[in-house]
């Protein structure tokens, strides 16, 4: 089918997600992917970009993996779907576990499977209430996050999420869920307010993405580890973006010295080549429901571990682990960052750069100094510049920001690098031509 006919069938059928209805019906489809090899897709007329931001933070091992194919199409023959409920299993279900047991830090040994990160927060934040209740404190029900933050848009991802644009889109949010500055202080201070006894957990992501590649500083994790400890408030990771090599470790947590009780994944765990998500518990955890359950543990989502969705997690793993693509990340990552660094002595409007494994980010700014931004943000005319010359990246414009951010597959290379900031440069440079 044609492009004209896609385009028209796009505008008139399709909803798309986080989109701009108005945009998206004025203007249709702006492109119309058809095929993907390494860390290029290429669209409806042939032209070729580079995934900068591995499609949605996900497609770590790069586009166009045959191997992945191939275990999908095994599994599919085999067992396309049985149930994981109740006291059925399967084999790819029963192995990803293990696997996922095996490469988490020490302790996290359980896992419970979603479809996706947004799935996997609502159940972490079911699941620690459910916990305090068995433990006999139905009260402990509050869920803590941080200002900036991004969990997804189920209805309790989406009260977690602390960016304002994706609460504030809808009316009702569920309760008991609130929102502390990024500081030790703030959330002492939120405990000493509320009570330790009303606080089931804390949720963040090791590094903020959607929030704009927001690092947080060395010790912020141990201290509000240690916080959460000292009053028995359980700490869920988000790691949906950051797991699975996208920091330079196999998890954004080790980055931190932490272990959390939780941990959210998604994401990475597939490359995004089938529709994948998890809870992980402490074996702590675990072995408490199993002491403390008297009923059924009524959740679960139909697909939770799929098994054609955990053979391709299965596969994928093997080769992040293969390709030494963990490693790589962290290598490539500081390549990246150099770029970055060279860039901003070439053009005066970057203002902060900063990164941490394959997940970085350029603030624009009027005047370096004092911080100041323009007062029209100028992330989408870079956007827009980058994807002419064949660059898919982001911009970040909510609550004040101007920021470009950054999270290439992990199987970039320097070549490839080199590639992407010589783009930068040229697309910074033109938005500049046009203050001027
Ligand atoms: N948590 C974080 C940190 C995310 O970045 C995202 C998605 O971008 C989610 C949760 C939601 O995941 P999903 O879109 O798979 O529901």
């Amino acid at each position: 089918t044609d492009r004209e006919v896609l385009a028209e069938w796009d505008k008139k059928h399709f909803l798309h997600p986080t989109s701009s209805i108005k945009q998206q019906q004025e203007e249709g489809p702006a492109l119309i992917f058809t095929e993907g090899k390494g860390i290029y897709l290429k669209d409806t007329e042939g032209k070729e970009y580079i995934d900068g931001l591995s499609s949605l933070w996900n497609v770590n091992i790069g586009h166009g993996r045959e191997e992945l194919g191939k275990v999908s199409m095994e599994q599919m023959a085999k067992l396309g779907f049985s149930s994981t409920f109740a006291t059925f299993s399967h084999e790819p279900a029963i192995q990803l576990a293990a696997k996922i047991a095996e490469i988490t830090p020490e302790g996290l040994d359980t896992v419970f499977f979603t479809s996706g990160g947004s799935e996997s927060n609502d159940t972490a934040f079911k699941l620690v209430r459910h916990y305090w209740k068995l433990k006999g404190l139905p009260d402990k029900k509050k869920i803590v996050s941080r200002r900036k933050s991004y969990h997804g848009v189920a209805m309790g991802a989406t009260s977690a999420t602390g960016l304002k644009p994706f609460r504030d889109f809808t009316t009702s949010l569920a309760p008991d869920f609130y929102y502390v500055d990024s500081t030790p202080e703030a959330f002492k201070a939120f405990i000493e307010a509320e009570g330790a006894e009303t606080i089931a957990a804390f949720i963040s992501e090791p590094i903020q993405g959607t929030g704009g590649v927001h690092l947080p500083p060395q010790d912020y994790f141990k201290e509000i580890k240690a916080i959460c400890e000292e009053h028995n408030i359980l700490f869920i990771a988000d790691e949906v973006i950051t797991g699975f090599g996208r920091t330079g470790t196999f998890f954004g947590v080790e980055q931190f010295g932490i272990v959390p009780d939780l941990m959210s994944v998604a994401k990475g765990i597939t490359s995004g080549y089938a529709a994948l998500g998890g809870v992980i518990i402490s074996r702590e955890i675990h072995n408490d429901l199993i002491e403390l359950s008297d009923g059924l543990f009524m959740h679960g989502y139909t697909y939770s571990g799929h098994p054609t969705a955990c053979a391709v997690a299965l596969k994928n793993i093997e080769i992040i682990e293969e390709e030494d693509l963990v490693n790589n990340s962290k290598l490539m990552g500081e390549e990246m960052l150099q770029g970055f660094k060279w860039l901003q002595q070439e053009h005066e409007i970057i203002g902060e750069v900063r990164g941490l494994g394959l997940m970085g980010a350029i603030e624009i700014v009027k005047d370096r100094k004092t911080n100041e931004r323009f007062a029209d943000p100028l992330a989408p005319k870079i956007v827009a510049e980058s994807l002419k010359r064949g660059l898919i990246h982001r911009g970040v414009i909510y609550e004040g920001a101007d920021t470009l951010i950054f999270a290439p597959p992990l199987t970039i290379d320097k070549y490839e690098i080199n590639k992407m900031i010589n783009i930068l440069n040229e697309a910074i440079g033109a938005v500049k031509k046009e203050l001027a």
